[in-house]
């Protein structure tokens, strides 16, 4: 599949192979792009500024909506598409392709709320006189780069809100994964004047960097491990930056907790894309008094879990992304065993696929659960008091999302208010976001918040203008 760039297909020398992580087959083929195409593709999103911009937003509104419409019709191909290139389950593509449209729709509406905001000056000293108003206007060129676990909904989380506040972009989809990105890339492009929106494919530290350094790009909005997130905040220079980082999403279950509910959240939480989720369970952490009833039925439902062909309707978990990726929990499971940590069910690997896995005796220091491990893993870490759940829900570098079961009104707001994450939940396993929300982590789990109207708060800047009457 070609790349986008200036409203044409364009090619490149060297090509990369993507890979089906359930059979290994080659899908497709995407290039490489050389930095000469890299910098094509930015000097025509710097040249279509003029366009977009003087488009109204009635015009874009009805662009994004013809935008989503044709999405709709095509989903079924391209939640096909994304169970082929990321082995995710072909029930979890359609969800996947559900929540894109549902993000296009919410740009569609949002383009139109940008409102001008009236200052008033004569509060201050000196003011008196002034008619001011605050303008939000576009940054320009947005650089999106985006991971392979949800590619096309969290590219669209860039993209979308981009177009709806008028700027153009400049996107690098995940090697592994660039085929859904690319296609919907298309059906955009179709919709906007040639270079408001370009793809260009290659590696993360050659084409992303190429993005990320140049001095053309307004802003970038990443989404993808707290390490690139590093590397791209010492790159960039004078950019806004929005980073969607890792996260290490506790699961805290108290003693008065509802435990059925609590079982289907972990489930839920730690094995959803097999795993590969920034918001996943990574860590249940559970009080001592009901742990074994917990365990049990959640050895029960993790058993009960179909693994194979991800395009299989039954199919709950896929391979991991690749084998390395694989290799990586595999390891990660063993050393903790090493330290004392109990496998209760699952624990072995086949080339891409990791089995859902419970591990019990888990200490919090464990390299399992300190790192975020991208697999499906319900490790269980036991505590005896709701401090010792904040405490240990908060001795991490992540605080991405949270989620804590209780009945008891006081212990629910306590860990709401405690715990340092981007979200807490109250009876809810983290792994959960709508599309209009405002989502981002603290600590190092990012820096910003998206969700259309967040994300567009991000991806403006205020002009103030002011009239002096006297
Ligand atoms: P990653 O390795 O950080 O890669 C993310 C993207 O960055 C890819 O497109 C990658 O290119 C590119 N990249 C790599 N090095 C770069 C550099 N030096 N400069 C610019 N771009 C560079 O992450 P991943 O393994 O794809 O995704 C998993 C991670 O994403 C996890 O940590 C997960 O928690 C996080 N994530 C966060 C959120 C959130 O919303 N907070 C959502 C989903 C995932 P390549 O094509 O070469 O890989």
């Amino acid at each position: 599949m070609d790349m986008l760039i200036d409203g044409m297909k364009v090619t490149d020398n060297d090509m990369y192979e993507v890979k089906n992580p359930y059979d290994g087959q080659t899908i497709d083929t995407v290039p490489i792009a050389h930095l000469n195409n890299v910098h094509r593709a930015i000097k025509a999103a710097v040249n279509a500024k003029k366009d977009i911009q003087e488009m109204s937003a009635f015009k874009i509104s009805n662009k994004l909506y013809d935008v989503y419409e044709k999405l709709r019709k095509n989903k079924n191909n391209l939640a096909k598409l994304l169970t082929l290139e990321v082995g995710k389950p072909i029930k979890e593509s359609k969800v996947e392709l559900e929540r894109s449209i549902e993000t296009l729709k919410l740009s569609a509406e949002e383009s139109k709320r940008i409102y001008v905001e009236t200052v008033p000056l004569d509060a201050g000293l000196n003011g008196k006189d002034f008619f001011t108003f605050a303008q939000k206007i576009p940054l320009g060129v947005i650089g999106a780069i985006t991971p392979f676990n949800y590619p096309l909904n969290l590219t669209l989380h860039k993209i979308a809100p981009a177009l709806a506040c008028k700027n153009t972009v400049v996107i690098k989809p995940p090697l592994d994964a660039p085929l859904t990105v690319l296609k919907c890339a298309d059906i955009i492009n179709e919709q906007f004047p040639p270079g408001v929106i370009n793809v260009v494919t290659g590696y993360g530290n050659e084409v992303g960097d190429a993005i990320v350094s140049s001095p053309h790009i307004n802003k970038i909005s990443f989404t993808g491990s707290v390490p690139t997130g590093l590397m791209i905040s010492s790159r960039s220079g004078m950019k806004k930056l929005t980073l969607e980082l890792g996260g290490n999403d506790p699961l805290i279950v108290l003693d008065d907790a509802n435990i059925d509910e609590a079982v289907l959240g972990a489930v839920r939480g730690a094995y959803l894309n097999a795993g590969q989720v920034c918001m996943g369970v990574k860590r249940i952490i559970i009080d001592n008094s009901i742990a074994d009833e917990f365990i049990e039925k959640l050895v029960k439902k993790t058993q009960e879990l179909k693994i194979g062909n991800p395009l299989d309707e039954k199919t709950d978990i896929g391979p991991l992304i690749n084998e390395n990726a694989a290799i990586m929990v595999e390891e990660t499971v063993n050393n903790a065993v090493k330290k004392g940590a109990e496998i209760l069910t699952g624990g072995k690997r086949k080339k891409t696929f990791y089995e859902p896995t419970v591990i019990d005796n888990v200490s919090p220091e464990m390299d399992l659960v300190t790192n975020e491990t991208f697999g499906p893993i319900a490790p269980i870490i036991r505590i005896k008091s709701v401090d010792e759940a904040i405490n240990i829900a908060n001795n991490t570098e992540y605080g991405l999302q949270a989620g804590v079961y209780t009945e008891n009104l006081k212990n629910a707001l306590r860990c709401a208010n405690e715990i340092e994450s981007g979200t807490v939940f109250i009876n809810k396993q983290p792994t959960f976001r709508t599309d209009n929300m405002p989502f981002g982590g603290f600590k190092n789990s990012g820096i910003g918040k998206e969700g259309i109207k967040y994300a567009i708060e991000e991806m403006t800047k205020i002009k103030l203008i002011g009239l002096n009457l006297k």
